[in-house]
């Protein structure tokens, strides 16, 4: 009987499915008896296209579809909850079950507030997550410092600090600090994040700490609501899902390592704000002098969702048929979601113009965190 506050291994009783699936198939396994028992109406996962450098998000409504998503994509940039965000009206009164990262679940947090989307209708299978990989960059990475085709890559993976790939001819691993510090690695918004395991979640679930024989073969799952318990036991109880308590040095393992990326993230936090510091303004006043105003920083944002199409009409503040975009357009954009940023960082993503957008508005919302919040307690998640 599972309960809220639970640590255990999970893998799944399906042999085919644990071959496709990155540690054990626990996750797929659960979004499928989600699907077959009817708590579920659809699935909002993410699926290989064309390659591994391509993260495609799909809708599921037949469990044995979901076969087909297993595996992680480290590669894969996209924000689920902005996706959940498009196809709300069409999901409203649907039960949904989805993956999360961090990011994704911290989109879902904001977008309920502005009840956009309705918590109790989703269901949140949350994976750890220390960080994707630009595709572009993933790419240039691995021809630049692996020497391989990118193209003949059939599978990476991230383990123990490591950047692996297998490709046609034998496989390689190399040490994220390394990549990063040659200018390669995890997007930057990655590196700063300290939602590294998405506890609001239902279930949060990951590779850390998972020890001996089952390492590979099984996930690390914490309870972490009595949906997620409810979810599991039922999985277990219809025989699709196999548990076990987690191995206690392996909690303590798990603890360790996230208490070592919350450390990273802090170091990346010091190098890249104190980089901007003391000139802030100047320096987004020269970097936003590229803009196009594409609008593609609003169009993705999680938190600038429901009056997207109205920010594009004339107004009183922003000037239209001006390239550049006057100053205003960015500090009213930064003004709306200063307090809400999730350093999701799909608006420097999709800037055409590679401006470092998510840095700004994260060192503005860190900053001004540490200066006011203290007093009012923590924020929901620290982000
Ligand atoms: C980008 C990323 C980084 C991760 N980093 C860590 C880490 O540092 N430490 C750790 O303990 N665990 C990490 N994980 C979780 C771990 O890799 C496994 O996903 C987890 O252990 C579940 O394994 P499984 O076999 O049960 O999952 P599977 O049954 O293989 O299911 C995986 C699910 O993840 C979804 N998915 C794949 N890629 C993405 C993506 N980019 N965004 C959203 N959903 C996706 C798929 O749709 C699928 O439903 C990461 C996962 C991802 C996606």
């Amino acid at each position: 009987m599972a309960k809220k506050g639970d640590m255990l291994y999970a893998w799944t009783n399906d042999a085919g499915l644990a071959k496709k699936a990155e540690c054990g198939g626990a996750v797929t396994e659960l979004l499928k008896y989600a699907l077959e028992s009817k708590t579920v109406d659809a699935v909002l996962a993410v699926k290989r296209g064309v390659d591994l450098y391509d993260a495609v998000p799909v809708i599921v409504t037949k469990a044995k579809e979901l076969d087909a998503c297993a595996g992680s994509l480290h590669c894969g940039t996209l924000l689920l909850s902005r996706i959940a965000a498009e196809y709300a009206p069409a999901l409203a009164n649907k039960k949904i079950a989805m993956v999360v990262k961090g990011c994704d679940m911290m989109g879902i947090l904001e977008l309920a507030k502005r009840n956009i989307v309705n918590l109790d209708n989703i269901i949140m299978i949350g994976v750890n997550c220390g960080g994707s990989v630009n595709p572009t960059t993933a790419r240039r990475m691995i021809k630049d410092v692996y020497g391989v085709d990118p193209n003949s890559v059939h599978k990476e993976e991230i383990d123990k600090g490591q950047f692996i790939i297998e490709y046609e001819g034998g496989h390689k691993g190399i040490s994220v600090d390394e990549l990063e510090e040659a200018g390669y690695g995890r997007r930057s918004n990655c590196r700063r994040c300290k939602v590294k395991i998405p506890r609001q979640a239902d279930l949060a679930c990951g590779n850390w700490g998972v020890l001996g024989d089952k390492a590979g073969k099984a996930t690390f799952v914490e309870v972490c609501s009595e949906k997620g318990a409810k979810l599991l036991k039922g999985a277990v109880d219809a025989k699709k899902l196999a548990t076990e308590p987690a191995n206690p040095k392996g909690v303590e393992i798990r603890a360790k390592v996230e208490n070592a990326m919350l450390k990273l993230g802090d170091k990346w936090r010091k190098h890249d704000f104190e980089a901007l510091a003391p000139v802030l303004w100047e320096t987004i006043a020269q970097e936003t002098s590229r803009c196009m105003k594409c609008y593609a920083c609003i169009d993705h944002c999680p938190v600038c969702v429901t009056r997207a199409d109205k920010f594009k009409q004339p107004d009183m503040m922003v000037r239209h048929g001006v390239i550049p975009a006057d100053q205003m357009f960015h500090l009213r954009r930064l003004a709306h979601i200063s307090d809400s940023c999730i350093n999701c960082g799909q608006c420097e993503e999709c800037c055409p113009s590679e401006i470092p957008l998510a840095l700004f508005s994260h060192a503005i919302r860190t900053e001004a965190d540490k200066l006011f919040e203290p007093k009012l307690g923590k924020p929901a998640y620290t982000n």
